[in-house]
């Protein structure tokens, strides 16, 4: 259950009819009341109790190890491990609580367990201004229901299954390390989100040293088991429970290799992870499998994806459901349609125009620079066409000393679980061949662990009138990476793969 931070306030101050230290030389309990405060300092949560007589003698409790238990149904016992806001450092030490009443003893245990569970764990902003230390960076950027959801999904193995079944992913993970023996052999690696453990045996199988596979999901556990029955390359690895920005390593990597793309590459957030990774336990100049990443982008042509998309909304046109007009909600269904991307693959020959191409380098971005991302778009037309949006793929680069390698999600590209992405504008653009289309794509980081998508495309005008102003046909899209609509049951065509 939730308890708002009002509540939590309400219940942050109890009178006591009196305590006593177990561990003290005087353990006589106090004669006069006791005021027990739930309160913040020095971001820490901790748990005062104060002589009403004697207010400077106090007794404080650092809320993040103590516990507490129910001797009687008015008496308490709170052991802790000392303060650590006091100066000198104190060992475990026993509180008894005298309550007054029952129902007394039951609200106090109920704010301590809030106090010590919910405001330590969520660093909320207090009354007083003071912001808890949360626990790691992770938590500060990502809305714990977000994190909830994405860690119970990915510790589920048929998601996992999903990934490793994508052969053309895998594979080509496999012959990256394989092939790049040379960067393995002797060398102690970290698995920057490790799943099942997959890439951490993969990385033994070349020769590693030692490979620490970080995991923050319940599949840590899983990965334990397929390891330990692994047993030739298992004695190499060991699984770390965790996030990449929680959990401290006994040494420093020499390589890194991780997973963590997502959807036009950046979805899910996982890439500040493991640049995260890479500041924390990477020495110097070592080396990052994969090393750079890349999203390309072109124009498309695609009438029946716009009209499809378009028609969904065609529903909210019934000015008779049940003897209820559902037209007042057309325009914000047209929009929502509109504002979800597209996930699926395409045939190449849609594209209307060259790919540019967004790098992202992984060894030397700071993480911060993935918050926001702008790509100006400038392409020429190679046809002329209705263009209906911005096609997007991406390409990492395994650059290994022996053989360098790219694993690509290109439209026409063996298929991938990744697919392409697209964000369909609602007013498409005319262009002429030869013709300049030019626009930004502008993505903004937010707390449920993906991005906002703004999309801008303009062309000039063509035909009748057009010389008269230079004026521009500009069409504009808002999308929410987190909300793709999956279109993959569409029978799809393919052209013949072609190189890059
Ligand atoms: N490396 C595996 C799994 C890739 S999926 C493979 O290639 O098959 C990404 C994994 O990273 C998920 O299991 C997810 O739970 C984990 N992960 C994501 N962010 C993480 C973080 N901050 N710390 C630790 N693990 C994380």
């Amino acid at each position: 259950m939730e308890v708002s931070l009002g509540e939590k306030h309400k219940q942050a101050e109890f009178v006591l009819a009196s305590i006593s230290q177990l561990s003290s030389s005087s353990s006589t309990p106090s004669s006069s009341p006791v005021v027990a405060r739930f309160s913040v300092v020095s971001g820490v949560p901790e748990l005062r109790f104060n002589q009403e007589s004697e207010s400077n003698d106090s007794v404080n409790v650092d809320l993040r190890t103590a516990q507490i238990f129910k001797l009687s149904p008015v008496q308490s016992a709170c052991i802790s491990e000392g303060s650590e806001t006091s100066k000198e450092k104190t060992y475990s030490r026993g509180i008894t609580i005298q309550f007054r009443k029952e129902q007394e003893s039951r609200a106090f245990h109920y704010a301590f367990e809030q106090w010590k569970e919910e405001v330590a764990v969520q660093g909320l902003h207090l009354q007083n201004e003071t912001v808890l230390a949360s626990k790691s960076k992770f938590d500060d950027k990502i809305v714990a229901s977000s994190a909830k959801m994405y860690f119970h999904y990915y510790g589920q193995l048929l998601h996992q299954q999903n990934m490793l079944q994508d052969y053309v992913r895998t594979g080509t993970y496999y012959a990256a390390v394989i092939e790049n023996c040379a960067d393995f052999i002797g060398r102690v690696v970290v698995d920057v989100g490790a799943g099942s453990g997959i890439l951490s045996l993969f990385a033994a199988q070349a020769g590693a040293k030692h490979v620490y596979a970080v995991e923050a999901s319940e599949m840590a556990e899983y990965a334990r088991k397929l390891i330990a029955g692994n047993p030739s390359l298992g004695q190499r690895i060991t699984v770390v429970k965790g996030k990449v920005e929680e959990v401290e390593l006994p040494e420093k990597a020499d390589i890194l290799i991780s997973e963590p793309m997502g959807t036009l590459l950046v979805n899910e957030r996982m890439l500040e992870s493991y640049v995260i990774a890479r500041d924390r336990f990477l020495v110097p100049n070592g080396k990052m499998f994969p090393t750079v990443g890349r999203i390309h982008m072109a124009p498309f042509s695609d009438e029946c994806l716009c009209v499809e998309i378009a028609n969904k909304a065609l529903f909210w046109q019934q000015q008779n459901y049940y003897g209820v007009d559902l037209t007042p909600l057309y325009g914000s269904a047209y929009q929502g349609y509109f504002s979800q991307p597209v996930v699926d693959a395409f045939d190449p020959r849609l594209l209307v125009a060259p790919a540019i191409s967004h790098v992202i380098n992984f060894t030397s971005i700071k993480e911060e620079e993935l918050y926001e991302i702008d790509i100006p778009l400038k392409f020429i037309a190679s046809v002329g066409a209705r263009v209906h949006g911005l096609a997007c793929w991406f390409d990492v680069l395994f650059n290994g000393s022996t053989v360098p390698r790219w694993l690509t999600t290109a439209p026409g590209a063996p298929t991938t679980h990744w697919y392409q992405l697209r964000c369909v504008l609602s007013q498409p653009l005319y262009v002429m061949p030869g013709q300049e289309i030019t626009g930004q794509l502008h993505m903004i980081a937010h707390n449920a662990q993906s991005y906002t998508i703004y999309l801008t495309m303009s062309a000039k005008m063509w035909g009748p009138g057009a010389e008269l102003g230079g004026i521009l046909q500009t069409s504009s899209c808002k999308l929410d990476l987190k909300e793709p609509y999956y279109r993959m049951s569409q029978p799809q065509v393919y052209a013949v793969a072609q190189d890059q």
